[in-house]
């Protein structure tokens, strides 16, 4: 582990915590570490032990009833019973791959591409953000003839080893490529208030470290290939910034031959209730769009969407084949899903739920030195947790304690961020106005419990 705590380091249970477990959940984790080993960290001091989920409701093996603020790949709620019937009922009829013709993945290709830019009309299908991801950078070199990636400083993009060597996020133990190159995301200060000069210069400012980083990779003789982002910058402690602020960065891309990759594995499918793509919310047409994690609400789905032109580059050449991705199964789950979010207007949902989420947690952010900016878009939410002392520094270790304190009251969540001090709150969508007073009333006593 390095100094810095990396995105699989913060908030996971250490091995020495094990004394303080109760018999079974003790004995669970015994085994688990046994068998497992230590490279899948476990949430918390005291881990969970879950059994059951519907909505946005989780419950452990003792009964005990969680709200869900974490989980964004249950986004139509967990144990969904219109997704779990399309899974059951195709998976009791086939389930094959791509190398036969079946309905399902024509049938969702053409739904899927109708919610995207008229210029966006391919798509691929894999079962992990990472494999897309890994992808998108295969296709962005092949297009480009450059090699030469942008992420931002914080970035995760997976865990191959293509996408792990453009995924800062995973801390110094991991080697960059040498073609990759950082650039940071202006603070939200930076960004100033809305509609603020501040704030309309950052897209410009964040713009010219775009071209700064160009610059550089051309100096050292690397081309420029694309320009790899999540638009929320959810793991650089999210910061989705104004609608349109990403476009100045865009043009520039485009500008010097790039390709710009929206990675919507966590934005995508109606998170950010302004659009039904995070991109899109900047007025801005990628080359290539991967997606993730809610596409199949917990079947392994997910897709690579591109411009013609670009994917040519690349399928001309190159065949692809993925075993399990594009199956009957996970294209049955992802038109379910598809169709749970359209039928059920989750986007609007997602729209009000999450602006009054962030009224409300202002509130409680005025009772509490140690609770700063509260920002966000739709249901994807960054609250900074910083030292009461200042009320500026950002206080990892704080940041901690409030996501043990707030397990204990049964509210679950992770942080994000390059100090891990941003409570990052992504439920389901399903997550509804009646919930918000819980979850308000939760930070309010664990951030109460520990002023005192
Ligand atoms: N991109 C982003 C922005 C992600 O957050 C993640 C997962 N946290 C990935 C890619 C990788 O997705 P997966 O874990 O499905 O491989």
């Amino acid at each position: 582990m390095t100094s810095k705590s990396t995105i699989m380091d913060t908030n996971s249970f250490s091995a020495d915590a094990l004394d303080l477990l109760d018999g079974e959940t003790r004995q669970l984790v015994e085994r688990r570490l046994t068998v497992l080993g230590g490279a899948y960290r476990l949430f918390y001091q005291h881990p969970v032990h879950l059994v059951r989920g519907e909505g946005q409701y989780l419950w452990d093996a003792a009964g005990a009833k969680y709200l869900d603020m974490y989980n964004n790949v249950a986004s139509v709620g967990h144990a969904n019973p219109t997704v779990a019937r399309a899974v059951a009922d195709q998976m009791m009829r086939i389930n094959t791959h791509t190398r036969y013709a079946h309905e399902n993945i024509v049938d969702y290709s053409e739904q899927i591409l109708a919610t995207m830019p008229s210029e966006i009309t391919r798509a691929m299908y894999m079962c992990t953000g990472s494999e897309a991801n890994d992808l998108a950078i295969r296709v962005a070199r092949e297009y480009s003839g450059g090699t030469g990636i942008i992420v931002s400083s914080e970035a995760y993009h997976g865990n191959t080893d293509l996408t792990s060597r453009h995924s800062p996020a995973l801390g110094g133990g991991q080697p960059l490529d040498a073609a990759c190159r950082r650039v940071r995301v202006p603070s939200a200060d930076a960004m100033g208030g809305p509609g603020s000069l501040a704030r309309e210069n950052s897209g410009q400012a964040f713009a010219h470290e775009i071209e700064k980083a160009i610059d550089d990779l051309e100096s050292h003789g690397v081309r420029f290939a694309g320009f790899l982002a999540d638009s929320i910058f959810s793991s650089d402690g999210v910061h989705p910034g104004q609608a349109g602020w990403l476009a100045p960065a865009v043009d520039v891309v485009h500008r010097h031959g790039g390709v710009f990759i929206a990675d919507e594995v966590q934005p995508g499918f109606a998170r950010t209730g302004e659009a039904f793509w995070g991109f899109a919310r900047h007025g801005v047409v990628p080359d290539v769009i991967t997606t993730g994690k809610p596409m199949g609400n917990g079947i392994p789905v997910s897709g690579l969407f591109a411009r013609d032109e670009v994917l040519s580059a690349f399928s001309d050449r190159l065949p692809y084949f993925n075993t399990f991705g594009g199956s009957p199964v996970s294209m049955a789950a992802a038109l379910a899903v598809l169709h749970e979010i359209q039928t059920r207007d989750l986007q609007q949902h997602a729209l009000q739920v999450g602006e009054r989420l962030r009224t409300e947690l202002r509130r409680v952010a005025e009772r509490h030195a140690g609770v700063g900016e509260v920002r966000g878009v739709g249901l994807y939410t960054g609250v900074d947790i910083v030292s009461p002392a200042d009320g500026q520094t950002a206080d990892g270790a704080l940041a901690l304690a409030v996501l043990e304190g707030l397990r204990e009251r049964r509210l679950l969540t992770s942080v994000a961020g390059a100090a891990g001090n941003v409570l990052k709150l992504r439920p389901p969508l399903v997550f509804d106005m009646r919930d918000i007073d819980r979850a308000c009333t939760t930070l309010d006593e664990t951030l109460t419990a520990l002023d005192a």
